[in-house]
């Protein structure tokens, strides 16, 4: 007989890391509702009402506000090679690891890429953008808003009107900052914003929540459709239609919208897990929401510097919900981390490229921006460090933490728009 595992039964975790999170627990409630047909009316109806709570998260009135299924980058993917035609110019400022994945796919999706870099834990000013916009001339400029590689949060309030003034496309990759900082789709003059649930939405990854400007529809819409059979080598029209079926948004714009013509099976449950993420934002209110992230960062910031910790980069532009502690002299980075997971059933995150074995990344987002999380994790990490070596103030980290979630703490930094 061969061995049959058992049901799945995963070990508690407290998930205090750069992403995924915790979810809350009624998305994978609701995640587990009994599924309907693809074309049952329940089924379009709350395809229709998810529509408008994202409308709401992004702030915007796009009509074109929908989920691809598939994780984060299901969402980049399919705003690229829906909106670039081969040999369009794109512009990337990177500032972190995701910059460099808008890079890769931009170039994937037959772009003439340009990149400008800033050093990381640093952001780009507007001017910076704006020289290399007027250098580039670009027809689209795609910018991470929130890199958690970095921790750091590019201001894009100023963004959209230097694009309008140079009639360039402006997209974002809004997945680690969204419901977590302020954003405002429209406010800002985006055309396209895409963003997952596995961070401060609080859901597991696999949706991603997509909002296009009219703007960026009509460029969709004005595309050949392969349907007109144009496939031979060298007609002019070859290169214009959009190398994906799964990711060409304009058969999903179709399939959300009033026609409901054919595409992919709408992934049922993550539309339901994408619909409670968006349900529990806005009945909290995404003020109290941003408010809830931006204390719980302020208390882990104020927590780990009150271990005596020092934190990366321009500490005044990170985002709210993710901090980068400097691993101390001496210390193994994955020995600490993988002691918290053993003994505390807490995970917190380690890094990439430039800062690899560098820095340990600790999210505080969505579920767990609360204080018990945010305590839990300061007392083990004190303990943890202790036992590395590493002469820690006893209850420093949870003492100031908690001063901060009971307003007496100061508020070290507060999130830039
Ligand atoms: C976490 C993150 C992603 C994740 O992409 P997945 O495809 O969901 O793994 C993408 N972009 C940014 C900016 C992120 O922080």
């Amino acid at each position: 007989m061969t061995h049959l595992p058992g049901p799945i039964a995963p070990p508690p975790r407290l998930l205090m890391g750069p992403g995924p999170i915790s979810a809350y627990p009624s998305v994978l409630t609701a995640m587990s509702a009994p599924l309907v047909g693809q074309y049952d009316p329940f089924m379009t109806a709350t395809m229709t009402e998810t529509q408008e709570l994202y409308r709401r998260v992004w702030r915007t009135r796009n009509d074109a506000t929908v989920l691809v299924d598939g994780t984060s980058r299901a969402g980049i993917e399919a705003v690229m090679v829906s909106l670039i035609r081969p040999g369009d110019r794109v512009l990337v400022p990177i500032f972190g690891r995701f910059g460099h994945l808008l890079a890769e796919i931009a170039e994937r999706a037959l772009a003439e890429v340009h990149t400008i870099e800033t050093e990381w834990g640093q952001v780009f000013p507007d001017a910076v953008i704006e020289e290399a916009v007027e250098r580039v001339r670009p027809t689209l400029l795609a910018l991470v808003q929130g890199d958690t590689s970095t921790t750091m949060n590019q201001p894009l309030a100023g963004i959209g009107e230097i694009c309008a003034r140079h009639g360039v496309l402006f997209y974002t990759d809004a997945t680690a900052s969204l419901g977590g900082n302020p954003f405002e789709a429209d406010g800002w003059g985006l055309d396209a914003a895409t963003a997952g649930l596995q961070k401060c939405l609080g859901g597991p990854s696999g949706s991603a929540p997509v909002t296009l400007s009219d703007r960026a529809v009509e460029i969709i819409r004005s595309r050949k459709r392969i349907e007109a059979g144009i496939r031979e080598e060298g007609d002019e029209a070859a290169s214009d239609f959009i190398r994906s079926n799964y990711f060409d948004l304009g058969m999903i714009l179709d399939y959300w919208g009033p026609r409901r013509l054919n595409h992919h099976t709408e992934a049922t449950s993550m539309l339901y897990g994408a619909r409670e993420c968006a349900r529990l934002l806005l009945e909290e209110g995404v003020d109290n929401v941003l408010a809830r992230h931006e204390r719980a960062g302020a208390a882990m910031l104020a927590g780990v510097q009150g271990l005596g910790l020092v934190v990366f980069g321009d500490v005044a532009h990170k985002m709210t919900n993710v901090v980068a502690v400097e691993i101390p002299d001496g210390v193994v980075g994955d020995a600490v981390r993988s002691d918290l997971l053993e003994d505390f059933g807490i995970e917190i995150g380690t890094s990439f490229g430039p800062l690899h074995g560098r820095v340990w990344r600790i999210g505080t987002m969505g579920y767990n921006a609360r204080e018990d999380a945010v305590l839990t994790t300061l007392a083990a990490l004190e303990a943890v460090l202790r036992r590395h070596g590493v002469a820690v103030p006893a209850g420093g980290g949870v003492e100031v933490a908690t001063d901060v979630f009971r307003g007496a703490g100061e508020a070290v930094w507060t999130a830039h728009a």
